[in-house]
């Protein structure tokens, strides 16, 4: 049975981001028990197929904020399987940028010659749908963190490459003083510039951003955070002093919001969204079509409304406020903006 998703709990619970972790829910079973819980009506072997093709998992935080009597909530939209997940997708295949198909060393991808990705965990707190990696992330125990001793060792060894991007999964699910140490060892490369992280903990589990998570990363500098807040009501109090906690140390924020059917296609949803991310010092930096992967189609925005999407927002926020519409072209030399052949 899946544990508790609100309320009743002593506070010092639902704001303890082990807890949370801990009490997470995962796998079609416990999945099927929520939504009954939840007086659900759905069809459990379906269920149980689009599961075992792509997993489930979630904190009891983000399931919190699904709104249940909507069966479009665009909360549950990210977070509870769709049987259309097993549509036949002719655009899209599972490993479009080949991360794992064209992987020299296990967990990293060096797609650009200045930049290396690394994969350095599978874990996340939630398996969001629309996932770029939710055909990877189940795959060998090679994308984990005992792969850090060679992905080290390829970056120390590639002179070219100034700036390091941590992904997975989340790195933010690390240990703290296992993040601690490879930031460390990262920073001790000498061409090493500067670090980003990609983390979705602010948007799902915004209570692992703790004083001691922030004040370990204050220490290394300089680091950079991309988050993806993909609507409004994702900015709940404790996602914004999470914002706060991380920006407090001298971390920029970034965002990079995913363009999302039914979830973030119209303009008041996306306007507000900006808007708040601004009010809470996070930079609304890119707005991603999504990627040409298996499992998502149904998310697939076209691309005629994003143009037009953009459009409206460029005369209805400031600059500051304003994310560049991109998409992620295989093979592409960097993003390409949506309606532009630039790449940036
Ligand atoms: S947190 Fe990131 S890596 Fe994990 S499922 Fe969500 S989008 Fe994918």
């Amino acid at each position: 049975m899946p544990g508790p998703i609100n309320s009743e709990l002593p506070p010092a619970c639902w704001t303890d981001w082990r807890w949370q972790w801990r009490n997470r829910i995962e796998g079609h079973r416990a999945l099927a028990a929520l939504l009954e819980a939840r007086g659900q009506v759905f069809d459990k072997g379906v269920l149980g197929h689009v599961v075992a093709r792509y997993r489930f998992r979630a904190v009891p935080y983000y399931l919190g904020l699904i709104d249940w009597s909507d069966k479009q909530d665009p909360i549950r939209l990210q977070c509870i399987p769709d049987s259309r997940e097993l549509d036949d997708d002719p655009a899209g295949c599972d490993d479009p940028y080949r991360e794992v198909s064209g992987a020299d060393v296990p967990g990293v991808v060096h797609r650009f010659p200045d930049r290396v990705l690394l994969v350095v965990t599978t874990d996340c707190a939630m398996t969001c749908r629309h996932c770029t990696r939710k055909n990877t992330l189940d795959g060998p125990r090679h994308l984990a963190l005992l792969a850090h001793d060679a992905a080290l060792a390829y970056v120390a060894a590639h002179p070219g490459v100034r700036e390091v991007l941590l992904s997975g999964g989340d790195p933010l699910l690390l240990e703290t003083d296992v993040l601690d140490d490879l930031l460390s060892r990262l920073f001790a490369i000498p061409h090493v510039e500067v670090v980003r992280i990609g983390s979705r903990v602010p948007v799902v589990l915004p209570m692992r951003i703790d004083d001691e998570l922030a004040g370990m990363l204050r220490r290394h500098r300089p680091l950079w955070l991309n988050t993806q807040f993909n609507h409004p009501r994702e900015l709940t109090p404790e996602a914004v002093a999470a914002c706060g906690r991380l920006v407090d140390a001298g971390i920029p924020v970034s965002n990079q919001t995913v363009l999302l059917r039914g979830v973030n296609d119209r303009l008041e949803i996306m306007r507000e969204l900006c808007c708040r991310l601004q009010r809470c010092r996070v930079r609304p930096y890119y707005v991603f079509q999504c990627d040409p992967v298996s499992g998502i189609s149904h998310f697939r925005v076209e691309r005629n409304v994003a143009i037009a999407l953009q459009e409206e927002l460029r005369t209805s926020v400031g600059g500051l406020c304003l994310p560049r519409f991109v998409e992620d072209v295989p093979g592409a030399r960097g993003k390409t903006m949506i309606g532009s052949d630039h790449g940036q």
